[in-house]
Order: C-alpha cells, then sequence, then structure tokens
C-alpha cells in the first residue's frame, strides 16, 4: 500500500471527512442533486416531466427537434 502524495495531506487533521463543514451552508459546493429538478409541461406534445436541464421539452420532442425534421 503506497502513501498518497505528502502535498494532499491535511497536516492538521486526517479525520475530517468533509472540508466544507466549516463554511456556512450557503458558501458550500453545492451537491448536484435533485435540488435542480423542475417541473416541465413539455411544449410539443404536453408530457409533464421532471429534469434539471433548461429545455420545456420532453426528450423525444427535443430529439425531433434537433433533427430539424
Ligand atoms: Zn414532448
Amino acid at each position: 500500500m503506497t502513501e498518497p502524495n505528502e502535498e494532499q495531506k491535511q497536516p492538521q487533521c486526517a479525520c475530517i471527512k468533509d472540508p466544507f463543514a466549516v463554511l456556512p451552508p450557503e458558501m458550500r459546493p453545492r451537491p448536484q442533486k435533485k435540488s435542480n429538478l423542475r417541473q416541465v409541461t413539455c411544449l410539443g406534445c404536453g408530457l409533464v416531466f421532471w429534469t434539471n436541464r433548461e429545455t420545456n421539452y420532453c426528450m423525444d420532442c427535443e430529439k425531433k427537434l434537433g433533427q430539424g425534421s
């Protein structure tokens, strides 16, 4: 078993698993979870679905749009 790079070691305490624990919640990096999801009604077919993307089209309609047909 080889040690990781010395530079990457935390000199003070290696038992801290969350380096952001000391930061206030708004300063912590957000984990990319379901919080980004929003409910969208597809403008193409009316399908209601959840997405974290900017689109207002479901996967199927986006495919059609992407094909430019
Ligand atoms: Zn659709």
